[in-house]
């Protein structure tokens, strides 16, 4: 027990990263996941010859050479790399009015545009010019040179400095909400709608409530290096981050449930397993979502109190609903991967139901599948409250699945009938498989509304990595998260050996 450096709660993307390269840095690290399959929010199950995504199914920039992606950056830095499928358009976004194709290349997306609204389409150029320039003025400085602490400033300034420059020219923009650039530049109704629609799909939040360096990102690295996904599916993914993990010595132990985070005199010291094993450290990092890091794994004495009631009070967005089927693939052979359906245009789109979220990656890579199958993933935001496992609660998983069916029969109109394979999840599915507070996608901290709370706790030797500490939930961000949380640990010396 005395042997261990760090440990590590939780096999989200956010911690294996953060666990991967504190191994790559020599340190010894055990990371302890409650569930039987690692990987968090990303993990992948299989049920009769389909292997289904339980979460993400979009990515860029993991194949290639000095990519953006921090969790390509990360996978070089372990050795390990993975195989993937470009394809363009990205996706389909399907509204009550027509269909539109949504393409990774600037010039093609615009064109679109352009067919349903000329005058929109040249000002979305605007737009994304404006945030283009963060993004160029972003992408001379990779995640894995940076830190969150004050030895980040030297180190900028050392090998960076033209590009911090840039980054201080754009600074103002850095701070401000989507939905300013958005109001500075756009007029047409109908393309703001579509900016609400894709910040939304990124953050579960509209353009008022989401960064402009996320989307910024967003936009850049589409343009730059292509949408791709990953032969084998996301667990292709989380196997590399396993694979690299232990190739640096690293541990991971499924099936162990961390009870608590052990403090003694103000200092993280280990954890209590959910089978009364205890294991010492002197760093703890939890990859547990901040509600439930600070209810579920520590007392509450072990926090100010106003510190932890100001965390737990964060806002949080929705849990979801998820349709999981595998379908007769016969007379689809034109099916796309990714579609968005918005049902109702005078809703609007955060309503539960309304906006659905369709993932075919077999479409992609076949042996997702089995022979003359494919496999579907269909998701929308749906309440936490008012769901129980009670008599009435079959029924309502039904009812609630059907906007996810209405929004397949757009895409594939006889869906019902394919069905082979159904599995339909609810907010208490997400939370309990995902062990996440609420089953919430993360926090909902607006643009300007307040700041994430970063790596850092109050308590000495406890960090925090995942969604709940850098703005942008999502794969490139967590796994930034644990980038940084892994760098603010060693030294520079042994950051610049790594870069
Ligand atoms: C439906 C859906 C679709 C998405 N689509 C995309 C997409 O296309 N592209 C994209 O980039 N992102 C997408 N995301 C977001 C992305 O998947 C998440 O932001 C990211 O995976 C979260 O990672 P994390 O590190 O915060 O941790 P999590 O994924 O939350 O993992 C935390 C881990 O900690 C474990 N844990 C918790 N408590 C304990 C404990 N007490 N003891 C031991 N282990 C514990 C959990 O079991 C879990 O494995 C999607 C998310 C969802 C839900």
């Amino acid at each position: 027990m005395q042997d261990i450096d760090i440990l590590v709660i939780g096999s989200g993307i956010g911690g294996l990263c953060a666990a991967g390269l504190l191994a790559r840095y020599g340190k010894r690290v055990i990371v302890c996941e409650s569930h039987t399959i690692p990987g968090g929010a990303a993990h992948s199950f299989k049920r009769r010859g389909f292997e289904f995504d339980s979460g993400p199914s979009f990515y860029c920039g993991l194949s290639e050479s000095h990519s953006l992606n921090p969790l390509k950056q990360l996978l070089d830095v372990l050795g390990e790399s993975l195989q993937v499928i470009p394809y363009d358009p990205l996706g389909h976004y399907h509204f009550p009015e027509g269909t539109f194709a949504v393409y990774s290349n600037g010039e093609l997306y615009r064109q679109e545009l352009a067919k349903i609204t000329p005058q929109g389409a040249k000002e979305f150029q605007q737009f994304e010019q404006r945030l283009l320039g963060l993004y160029d003025a972003m992408k001379g400085i990779p995640t894995l040179a940076l830190r969150a602490d004050w030895q980040v400033i030297p180190l900028l300034l050392q090998r960076y400095l033209p590009d911090l420059g840039k980054m201080l020219f754009n600074l103002p923009i850095v701070q401000t909400s989507v939905g300013s650039v958005m109001n500075a530049t756009i007029k047409d109704p109908w393309v703001k709608r579509l900016i609400d629609l894709e910040c939304f799909l990124l953050s579960g939040l509209k353009a008022e409530g989401t960064i402009a360096p996320e989307v910024a990102f967003m936009l850049g690295e589409r343009c730059r290096a292509g949408v791709e996904y990953p032969l084998g599916g996301s667990k292709a993914i989380v196997d590399a981050l396993v694979r690299g993990l232990q190739r640096w010595g690293g541990e991971l132990r499924l099936g162990c449930h961390v009870e608590q985070i052990l403090v003694e005199g103000g200092k993280a010291v280990g954890v209590k397993l959910k089978s009364g094993e205890i294991l010492k450290a002197p760093i703890v990092i939890s990859n547990a979502t901040l509600w439930d890091t600070y209810n579920h794994l520590l007392h509450p004495e072990d926090l100010p109190a106003s510190y932890r009631q100001a965390a737990l009070d964060t806002p949080a967005v929705e849990s979801f609903m998820h349709l999981h089927l595998g379908i007769k693939a016969e007379g689809l052979e034109n099916l796309t991967g990714h579609h968005v359906v918005v049902h109702d245009s005078h809703q609007d789109i955060t309503v539960a139901g309304n906006t659905c979220m369709i993932s075919i990656p077999s479409v992609w890579d076949a042996s997702l599948a089995p022979a003359g199958n494919h496999v579907v993933h269909a998701y929308t935001l749906e309440p936490y409250e008012g769901w129980e496992r009670n008599d009435d609660y079959e029924n309502q998983k039904r009812e609630k699945a059907q906007s996810l069916y209405r929004a397949l029969e757009r895409i594939i109109p006889d869906i019902r009938e394919r069905v082979v394979l159904e599995l339909i999840g609810t907010p208490l599915t997400h939370a309990h498989y995902l062990r996440r507070y609420q089953g919430t996608y993360g926090p909902a901290i607006a643009a300007g509304k307040g700041m994430f709370p970063g790596t850092h706790t109050p308590i000495k030797g406890l960090y925090r990595v995942g969604d709940s500490t850098l703005p942008g939930i999502g794969v490139p961000a967590v796994a930034a998260s644990g980038i940084l949380c892994a760098n603010t640990l060693v030294s520079v010396l042994q950051m610049l050996e790594v870069l």
